[in-house]
């Protein structure tokens, strides 16, 4: 099925039905539908044709699903982008990809950082949706979110830049465009892999329309009455499934909130009698550790799907004693369009503690982890590898090679055993990704800011325990014969050129750093000295 496809069966169940409350800003399918007509056909008159991309560097906010789904009706292919991203992320994506126009709000966090962008790579429109036609309760939100209440007005001198308003008018019907479902590319989405540098993961029509239907199991949207509260960032691949696709192919309800925030989000939990809520484990830590949560309203929230990060059990229990609802936990990356695994609904198809078992249509294999092109030998742990409807094409303009695939099976990077029942568990990582509270951080872009400074010969990052996010960055430096820094010092400086994820908790000197038997710097021996020093008495 392409998504247009979905779109337009989840128009047909629901009809006026309201997909979004966007803080009390209602619209109806065939409301979204409308203006996702309207945007196809201002993408076509634009220029954009089959194959072309175009960015969403947008928070959760309306405008995202008409550009989503009118990108995709118009045969292009989106390119999502984290409204968290400095210039120099967005601008390397934004060149990597292709993308000539980005929609975006004018909020003072995103408009500056997409104008500067326009200037060093090849984007050549800006479409603005103005915060200041929002209501004005999301308009805060939206300003909370961004730190910074300031709406940065739309430059008027600069062609460059048009309002989304004006970008629209006068289109209607865009022109009918083929998608091939199994071919043509529905979204890139930018993940560090197993390497860590930022690639497009290629998600066709029906990898995502695929991954959508497989979790029907996952009972979320049973009728008219249930609603599915929508924190995740629409930007990732997982919101995009679970949170959007899954309920649009269903016809449900989402009500959208512009961000995670606790007290939020279990305000509105009880005041619009949400039914189910996915999330990330820190998420759900956050919500029983708010003092509002002995006050909120539980009684109609039925289902939890945790993922992103490993759901630790006993958080898992206190959620579920807390409020009543049921936690399941899935397992996926990106690409995977997400889910890979999880358990049917039902406690009887559950072993809590474990990621579940492979959806339907999807088979999955343990590889040797010093030789993957062997099976793991039986009963032992190997690194997860996945073949199934969901598994991306592969990488935009990078080669299919034996890192991303063995034999036709996607790897994971993860390590993991399979009991004889078919439930799958977690057991390690091999890929350098760090998970913090769900984001993922990737220590060789880490490194190569510290590298720059003259004092630093060398530089590892790996992530350390902490009891909220599950892991924080730190690095292990050497310095340069005779140079002395703070660690302090050295660390802020570190963490005034990241983002809010990658910044350090701290940083240890080190006479030497570890290395393998040609000398490279030795991640793994390093992680393992970290964790054996944390495990001795
Ligand atoms: P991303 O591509 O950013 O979604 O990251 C995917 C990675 O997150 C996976 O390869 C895992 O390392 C991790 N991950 C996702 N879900 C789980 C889970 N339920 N348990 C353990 N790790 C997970």
């Amino acid at each position: 099925m392409s998504l247009p496809d979905l779109f337009e069966r989840g128009v047909g169940i629901a009809g006026n039905r309201k997909i979004v409350d966007f803080y009390g800003r209602r619209t109806s399918y065939l409301d979204i539908h409308a203006e996702a007509q309207q945007v196809a056909a201002a993408l076509q008159r634009a220029g954009v044709g089959k194959g072309d991309r175009v960015g969403l560097f947008l928070p959760n906010v309306p405008v995202y699903l008409a550009a989503y789904y009118g990108i995709m009706i118009a045969g292009a292919t989106a390119v999502n982008f984290s409204p968290l991203y400095t210039v120099e992320e967005l601008a390397a994506q934004v060149a990597d990809s292709g993308v000539t126009i980005l929609f975006t709000i004018d909020s003072s966090a995103l408009l500056p950082t997409a104008q500067a962008v326009l200037e060093c790579s090849g984007l050549k429109t800006l479409v603005v949706e103005s915060l200041a036609d929002m209501l004005p309760r999301l308009k805060s939100a939206l300003l909370r979110i961004v730190g910074r209440r300031q709406i940065t007005a739309i430059p008027a001198d600069d062609s460059r830049i048009v309002a989304y308003a004006r970008f629209k008018a006068g289109c209607a019907k865009p022109e009918p465009v083929t998608i091939d479902p199994e071919k043509d590319i529905a979204v890139l989405q930018y993940t560090g892999g197993t390497t860590g540098l930022p690639k497009g993961a290629m998600l066709t029509h029906q990898n995502i329309s695929a991954n959508a239907r497989q979790t029907l199991r996952v009972d979320v949207h049973r009728g008219e009455r249930d609603i599915m509260l929508g924190v995740l960032p629409m930007f990732h691949i997982f919101a995009n499934i679970v949170v959007l696709n899954r309920t649009v192919l269903d016809g449900g309800m989402i009500v959208m909130l512009p961000r995670f925030d606790a007290r939020q989000t279990l305000k509105a939990l009880g005041r619009v009698r949400a039914t189910s809520l996915p999330g990330v484990p820190t998420m759900y830590q956050a919500l029983l550790d708010h003092p509002d949560v002995t006050k909120t309203d539980f009684t109609t929230l039925r289902i939890c799907i945790s993922g992103g990060a490993p759901l630790p059990l006993p958080l898992k229990r206190k959620f579920e004693d807390a409020t009543g609802a049921h936690v399941i936990e899935g397992y996926g990356l990106t690409e995977s369009c997400i889910v890979s695994t999880n358990p049917f609904e039902g406690h009887n198809f559950e072993k809590p503690g474990t990621i579940g078992q492979p959806l339907p249509q999807t088979r999955v294999r343990l590889l040797d982890k010093e030789d993957p092109t062997r099976l793991a030998p039986p009963g032992e742990p190997g690194e997860l590898a996945i073949k199934g409807p969901q598994t991306m094409v592969g990488y935009w303009r990078r080669p299919n090679d034996d890192s991303v695939f063995a034999d036709g099976y996607l790897r994971t990077g993860d390590v993991a055993t399979i009991d004889a029942d078919g439930f799958i568990t977690i057991v390690d990582r091999i890929k350098d990704m760090i998970s913090v509270g769900g984001f993922k951080v990737f220590p060789s872009q880490i490194e190569d800011i510290i590298l720059a400074r003259d004092t630093v010969k060398e530089a590892l990052v790996i992530g350390i325990p902490d009891s909220y996010l599950g892991e924080v960055p730190k690095a292990y430096v050497t310095l340069v014969d005779g140079a002395s820094e703070d660690a302090t010092v050295l660390r802020d400086w570190i963490n005034g050129q990241v983002g809010k994820h990658e910044r350090l908790r701290a940083v240890e000197f080190r006479d030497e750093l570890p290395k393998t038997m040609i000398g490279k710097l030795d991640r793994k021996a390093l992680r393992a000295e970290i964790s054996q020093a944390k495990a001795a008495p």
